[in-house]
Parts: structure tokens; C-alpha cells; sequence
């Protein structure tokens, strides 16, 4: 998931105990982000059931090219894999920048009088530069495993619940545009067309262009 630019935070906390984004990087790849109209964006993914070597290169790899890409939240198809997991590096309604991992996520959102609805612009690293309006719970419990099959447990409030609900759609094969109205996703769709000279097929590997360099060609 992706965010608007936004003015530096201060305040950013990062859990101690595990290991941060920027180490997992290191060792990680930097891999070509799929885009929505790819089949593997709408295709169920299977569970994690090893968590050994190649899922923490896999995790890795998601945390690096994630950072070069400027994005939140990465789910597995997105680059290129259907495997259950996403990894989020992503700042709650306090402004704490939190980080994980969560294989085989399952979401659960407030109901009745606790369910409250908030409006805000969404983005998505496989559809880049394209934002829109959508209404999603402000709050958001995500279950599952981290990478080394403990369980594990997030609460999200502001940006960070949006991103757990965007996450985990993406692993069951679901874009933030199949939620939009008819309106809003033509909307996204013309201005995801209009900046797409911005970002090269194999983007973030090669970065994103200026307008001058597209202007230029
Ligand atoms: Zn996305």
C-alpha cells in the first residue's frame, strides 16, 4: 500500500526485539512490482507452511524492493509469488512507524456501535501514482504467523488499520479498486494511465522517471 507524501513524523518508534526493515533488506532483492491487470494479483494465494530459509528470502526481498518503491505495506503477489504473507513497515494514529510480518493473516474489524467508517485517499504500489477516496473501519486486529511460524498479532488504528485490510486483500486476490464505486475506479484507473510514462515496466528495479525525462524522450 502506498500513502501520499506527507511531512517527516517525529516521534517514529520501531519495536526493538525484532528485526528492523533496513536489516531485512540487506539481504534482499530488488524485484519488479506486478501490476492489477497481472493474473497473479487476482488469484488466491496458498499458505506459508515452511518458515525456513527461503521464506525469510522471500521476506527479504519484500522489505527491500517495498523500500525502494515507498510503500507501507507489501503483499507476496505483488511481487510475483502466492504465498500468504505480507510485510508492513507503516505509521499508526499516533505517528509510531510499525513494522512486521504476518503469514496467513485473517482480519478482524469492529462491528455495531464500535464499527467506525473513515474516508481516506488509498494507493497501491501495483496500480503506482493512482489514489482515490475509500471508506474503511478505523480499526483493525490482524491474526497470524511471523516468519518463523510464531503467532502474531497486530493492532492497527489510522494509516496502519488501512493497511492490514489492504494487505490482506491482496492475498485473497482483491484490489482497493474492486471496492471502489464504478466512478471512482474509472477515476483511478484514468489517472493511474495518465502517470504511467512515470514508471517504468520493471519499476521500482528501474527507478520512477521525472516528467522531464518522460517530456524529453
Ligand atoms: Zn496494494
Amino acid at each position: 500500500m502506498r500513502c501520499r507524501p506527507r511531512p517527516p513524523r517525529v516521534g517514529i518508534e520501531q519495536e526493538e526485539q525484532m528485526r528492523s526493515p533496513a536489516e531485512w533488506a540487506t539481504t534482499g532483492n530488488l524485484l519488479r512490482i506486478t501490476r492489477w491487470d497481472e493474473p497473479v494479483m487476482s488469484s488466491p494465494t496458498r499458505p506459508v507452511t515452511d518458515f525456513g530459509d527461503e521464506l525469510h528470502q522471500l521476506v527479504a526481498d519484500m522489505f527491500r524492493t517495498m523500500a525502494a518503491a515507498d510503500g507501507v505495506g507489501l503483499a507476496a503477489p505483488q511481487i510475483d509469488s502466492d504465498l500468504s504473507i505480507f510485510v508492513f513497515n507503516c505509521p499508526d494514529a499516533d505517528g509510531r512507524l510499525i513494522h512486521g510480518i504476518v503469514c496467513n493473516p485473517v482480519v478482524t474489524l469492529p462491528e455495531g456501535k464500535d464499527r467506525r467508517l473513515v474516508s481516506e485517499q488509498e494507493g497501491c504500489l501495483s496500480w503506482p501514482g493512482a489514489y482515490q477516496q475509500l471508506a474503511r473501519p478505523d480499526f483493525a486486529i490482524c491474526e497470524g504467523q511471523d516468519e518463523d511460524g510464531e503467532p502474531v498479532r497486530v493492532e492497527g488504528t489510522g494509516l496502519l488499520a488501512r493497511c492490514l485490510q489492504h494487505e490482506t486483500d491482496h492475498l485473497h486476490g482483491t484490489v482497493f479498486g474492486d471496492r471502489l464505486s464504478k466512478r471512482s475506479r474509472r477515476r483511478l484507473d484514468e489517472e493511474k494511465e495518465r502517470l504511467a510514462p512515470l514508471y517504468p515496466d520493471d519499476w521500482p528495479i528501474h527507478p520512477k522517471r521525472t516528467a522531464g525525462e518522460v517530456d524529453g524522450r
